[in-house]
Order: C-alpha cells, then sequence, then structure tokens
C-alpha cells in the first residue's frame, strides 16, 4: 500500500459516531447559531479550561483579532512582529492601523522588548506580540513597556492554546488574547476563535461587535461585523475539548522523539520554549544552520520528495509582502533576527495521530544529510 503524504499538521478529530448526537441535539432544537445552548457551554468549558472569566467565541480567529481591535478603539500605530502568519498584520490593515514592525528575539522567536520603545512615537496605541508556535513572549517586560507608555496590548495567541507560563494560562496576559481554532491549530472547531477579555463590560462590548453591533433589537452601538459561532462549531468544540488532554500528551511524546533523534544532527538547531513554560507542542521548528550539509530549502525539498511536507513558518516575513513592504518598519535592515530565522527556519510535522515511525523517517532524512 502506497503510504500517505505527510503533512505538517493534521486536524484532529473525535470519532464521528461521538459526534452524531451532538448533531442530533442541534438538529432537534433548530437552533443554529446566535449564541445558542453549544455556544453558551463552550464559553463556559473555555472559561474553566483557561482559569478566565470571560470570554467570546468567533467564526475564526481573523474576525476575532480584526474585532479585538475596534473593541479597544485601537487606531493610529501598532508594534507588531514581522514574524507571524499574515492574519496578524492584516488585522491592523483592516482597521486602517498602520502597522509598525519591530525585530524579534533570536531564542523566543517573538517580539524583542529591548527594541519596542524605539518605535514608539505619538501616534502608537497598542502593541500586538504574537506567542509564535506557543512559545510565551516575555510577557512582564511587554506589560511594563506598555504600562509605561499608557499602550494596549492584544496578544495574538493563535498557537497559544493550553500553553501554561509560570504556573498559569497564557492567555490570561495582556488586555485582550485572541485565539484561533482553524482546522491546523492545536483545538480546532473546523473554523473558530477567541477573545478573552479582563471584564463584563468588555464581553459585552465584544458580544455586541460580533453581531452587527446589536446591543437590543433596535439599537445598533457601531458597524459591528458578524462574527459568530454557530452551533456546529461550538458543539464539536465540546467533544474536542474532552479530548484535548490526550491530543497533548500525544505531542508531548513526538516532540521528545524528534528531539532524542536530532539533538546530535550537526547544523541542526532545536528552539525551545523559554524556562516556566509547560508547552502545546502546536509546531516542531527547527533551524538549519549554515553547518548543515544543505540549504534550508534544499532540505524541504528532499522531504517532499519523500512525501513529507514540512512548511517554512514563517517565510517570507509578512514585512516583506508587496502590502507591507513600502512602510519604514519594514526595511529588512531593521529586522535581521526575523530575516535570518525566516531563511532557516523549517517547521516539520507533529499532530496527535502522527505514527512514531514516520517520525523516525523524517528524523532519518534530515540525518542522512549529514552522513
Ligand atoms: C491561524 C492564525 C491566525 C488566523 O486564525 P484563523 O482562525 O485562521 O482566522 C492568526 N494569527 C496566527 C499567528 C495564526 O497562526
Amino acid at each position: 500500500m502506497p503510504r500517505k503524504p505527510i503533512t505538517v499538521t493534521q486536524p484532529s478529530l473525535p470519532p464521528l459516531e461521538e459526534f452524531i448526537p451532538y448533531l442530533e441535539e442541534i438538529w432537534e432544537s433548530k437552533w443554529l447559531t446566535n449564541n445558542g445552548p453549544f455556544h453558551g457551554q463552550l464559553e463556559k468549558a473555555l472559561c474553566d479550561y483557561f482559569g478566565v472569566e470571560h470570554l467570546a467565541l468567533f467564526a475564526n480567529g481573523t474576525v476575532a483579532l480584526i474585532t479585538a481591535l475596534q473593541t479597544l478603539r485601537i487606531s493610529g500605530e501598532v508594534i507588531t512582529t514581522p514574524y507571524s502568519f499574515v492574519a496578524t498584520s492584516h488585522s491592523l490593515l483592516w482597521n486602517n492601523i498602520q502597522p509598525v514592525f519591530v525585530d524579534i528575539d533570536p531564542q523566543r522567536m517573538t517580539l524583542d522588548p529591548a527594541r519596542i520603545e524605539a518605535a514608539i512615537t505619538p501616534r502608537t496605541m497598542a502593541i500586538m506580540p504574537v506567542h509564535c508556535y506557543g512559545y510565551p513572549c516575555d510577557v512582564e517586560r511587554i506589560q511594563q513597556i506598555a504600562d509605561t507608555y499608557g499602550l494596549k496590548v492584544i496578544y495574538d495567541a493563535a498557537h497559544a492554546f493550553g500553553v501554561r507560563y509560570k504556573g498559569e494560562s497564557l492567555v490570561r496576559h495582556g488586555d485582550l488574547s485572541v485565539l484561533s481554532f482553524h482546522a491546523t491549530k492545536v483545538f480546532n472547531t473546523f473554523e473558530g476563535g477567541a477573545i478573552v477579555c479582563p471584564d463584563a463590560k468588555t464581553k459585552q462590548r465584544i458580544d455586541f461587535l460580533k453581531n452587527f453591533g446589536f446591543a437590543d433589537e433596535v439599537t445598533v452601538m457601531a458597524p459591528g461585523i458578524n462574527g459568530k459561532m454557530n452551533e456546529f462549531q461550538a458543539a464539536l468544540g465540546m467533544l474536542q475539548l474532552s479530548k484535548i488532554g490526550q491530543a497533548l500528551e500525544k505531542r508531548a511524546v513526538l516532540d521528545r522523539r524528534y528531539r532524542e533523534g536530532l539533538a546530535q544532527v550537526r547544523g541542526i538547531t532545536l528552539p525551545q520554549a523559554p524556562a516556566g513554560t509547560t508547552h502545546n507542542h502546536a509546531y516542531f521548528p527547527v533551524l538549519v544552520e549554515p553547518d548543515y550539509p544543505m540549504r534550508r530549502d534544499e532540505l524541504y525539498a528532499r522531504l517532499r520528495k519523500e512525501d513529507i511536507f514540512a512548511r517554512r513558518y514563517f517565510y517570507p516575513l509578512i514585512s516583506d509582502l508587496p502590502m507591507y513592504r513600502g512602510l519604514p518598519s519594514a526595511n529588512p535592515a531593521h529586522l535581521p533576527v526575523a530575516k535570518s530565522v525566516s531563511e532557516r527556519i523549517l517547521c516539520l510535522p507533529i499532530y496527535p495521530d502522527l505514527p512514531p515511525d514516520e517520525v523516525d523517517r523524517v528524523i532519518g532524512i534530515v540525518a542522512s544529510a549529514t552522513a
């Protein structure tokens, strides 16, 4: 039998028969969307899981990011990282906000706090860092800077589901934290997302904004959007959440297997989450260094030939894309770390159902180039 191709990530799905009763309930009630019963259950269950008081579900992470900026009425300039998925910066452009790119820390691969202050101008209103690969940003120093300059902090926590940092859930940090439940993420509802927020008043504003701005039947308080999560997504979320512990454990086992197998390979560096992190192993990034016998793109192509689809997350940098590269802060000379990491990075396949012997095969191919 021909081997199935291995992609960088594959969605976790529960056994179909376990989802049927949920579907029957939706069909029975005919409550398909707009704050239905599963929507309420999932908001509550996720609050408990994260240890937070307030959370608003969304149709996807990108609309959640766009709405998060509107919730806090951010305009002008926002400091962000060029080393992320495009949706981070796109959410700024959708709000007519100018992204200001700041370089990343070479260890954490997240926004470098030491470089933030130099990028602050009178127009700066917020910082939008990304917990890239689920590696926590330097949340303490970022909060310090935000407090000093009166800035808001909105975390793009799309990679951070289940990550704990210094004993608490990472999504507790910042004024708002935005999650994605896209099919490729650690926890998925096919498409989906959420904003974690600090108080009931903010939660209410978010709930209005995600429902066209309706405050009641006749009052529209703002030009809101349709960002609502539907009952199908929320029901699936409930079932997925009951399996998340197992899924994270399986990821941890595969992560260890990769680390052991690749530790001795010359020219391959294995980044790691900072101390104090309980990681989710959402990705398995490696850096292909100059003393590795092939360039990163050659290794990428070699794996492809074996039907192993690694991904260059994140290459190209957001700041190198046509709609961003004209910005003064997009000058690659100001972003040397992000530039260098994006040229060396390769994310190897990792997902709960990836068979261990396939991990060994990937390790074998990566290691064989140096043999
Ligand atoms: C996936 C992702 C998003 C977008 O989330 P969607 O749910 O796909 O809209 C935003 N930021 C980052 C860093 C992501 O990885």
